[in-house]
């Protein structure tokens, strides 16, 4: 027997909190790299380049900032082949770090960058959307889409550290806000219930877009991605809790066409029809736990024309669905989920009924 220690487990930091500019200049003094390469989101770089740039250029002797386009459609070979060329053409070494500075879209584009030039740059991430500071950046996941669907070409690659720094968030949407919104909501529904009232003060208290009022949620957030992560590292088994709501939201999304629905709207949605099955089931959880947000949400699902009957059939010839079972993710009560194989169609397309009903 040969033992093989992985590296998918090595040890880094999330940093979060405001002003975080001088505790990353720091963290980069440990590159002897006289260069870096900078992956940052086309309005970050325009709106956030005086904030950052200092604390990059005071260490390395020269920054090569590659701007990533706006938006979903940069997650693609095109751009992917554009920013290889741009990072092999300034000549790196294997100990050139990749800064990236932005929110999903940039941190899965340059994670997957770092993880194939040269076999994998010292990757920084620097998440700047709610939902890259309590998600995306976290994890490991990194990738581009394929014309197939989303997210199918990628790898594991781990960062060396993460830089969630609140400072970024003043500049953020409201639309981005609700959008994460959903991210934070579910990981009290699987796992800290008593964050949904932390969420709901944050409401009453009129600071729903306030940085510093969200660092405590964000770093529970962080910490709870966290924790159900290390608990399975290659995607087994516990991380599947993380699907909470999104069986049901890839559906929307799809029936969407990709434009209709924001990925927050669609997994609000999809979590109340999985609270919907979980009560079928025999548990007992309030909805309104959940629906006292959707008002945060304006959202109508009026442009979904199919039937229940055929969005579970969607949901069957999903791809990553076994043996035409439909795996959702249930709970028992609020904070314990599980995992539960379906036959019973009628389940789910009950579900699906009661969360039309809502919306
Ligand atoms: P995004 O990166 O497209 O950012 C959303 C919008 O916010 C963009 O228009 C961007 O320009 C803007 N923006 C970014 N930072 C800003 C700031 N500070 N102020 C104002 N505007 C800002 O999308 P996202 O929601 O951050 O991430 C979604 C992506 O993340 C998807 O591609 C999804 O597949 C991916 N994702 C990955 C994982 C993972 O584990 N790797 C997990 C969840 C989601
Ligand atoms: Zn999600």
């Amino acid at each position: 027997l040969i033992p093989v220690q992985t590296s998918t487990q090595d040890k880094y930091n999330i940093h979060t909190g405001l002003q975080l500019m001088p505790e990353l200049e720091k963290f980069v003094e440990q590159f002897p790299s006289r260069s870096a390469i900078v992956m940052v989101d086309a309005f970050v770089l325009e709106h956030h380049r005086h904030y950052f740039e200092p604390a990059l250029s005071s260490h390395f002797k020269r920054l090569h900032v590659f701007e990533v386009p706006r938006g979903e459609k940069a997650k693609s070979f095109e751009v992917y082949k554009q920013a290889v060329d741009f990072v092999l053409e300034k000549g790196v070494e294997r100990s050139t770090p990749l800064i990236a500075i932005g929110g999903g879209v940039t941190g899965d584009l340059s994670g997957f960058v770092a993880a194939t030039v040269l076999r994998g740059l010292p990757l920084i991430h620097v998440p700047t959307t709610l939902l890259a500071m309590v998600d995306s950046s976290i994890g490991g996941k990194t990738g581009i889409n394929h014309q197939v669907g989303k997210n199918l070409v990628g790898s594991f690659y781990q960062p060396r550290a993460v830089f969630a720094d609140g400072t970024f968030l003043s500049t953020l949407s409201r639309k981005e806000w609700v959008n994460g919104l959903s991210e934070v909501l579910k990981y009290g529904m699987i796992r800290h219930p008593e964050m949904l009232d932390d969420i709901a003060l944050l409401l009453e208290s009129n600071r729903f877009t306030e940085a510093e009022a969200w660092l405590p949620l964000i770093r529970k957030s962080a910490q709870t991605k966290t924790d159900i992560v290390a608990e399975d590292v290659l995607e087994s088994g516990k991380r599947a809790f993380l699907n909470f709501g999104h069986t049901y939201a890839h559906v929307i999304e799809r029936e969407g066409g990709y434009q209709r629905y924001s990925h927050g709207e669609a997994v609000f949605a999809g979590m109340i029809a999985a609270v919907e099955a979980s009560n079928a089931l025999g548990a007992s959880i309030n909805p309104t736990n959940l629906l006292k947000f959707k008002p945060l949400y304006e959202l109508s699902l009026d442009e979904i024309t199919s039937s229940p009957a055929e969005l579970t059939e969607i949901m069957r010839k999903d791809k990553k669905v076994k043996d035409n079972q439909i795996r959702l993710i249930l709970l028992e009560k609020m904070g314990t989920p599980y995992i539960h194989e379906v036959n019973d169609t009628e389940l789910v397309e009950q579900s699906w009924q009661n969360m039309l009903n809502v919306f």
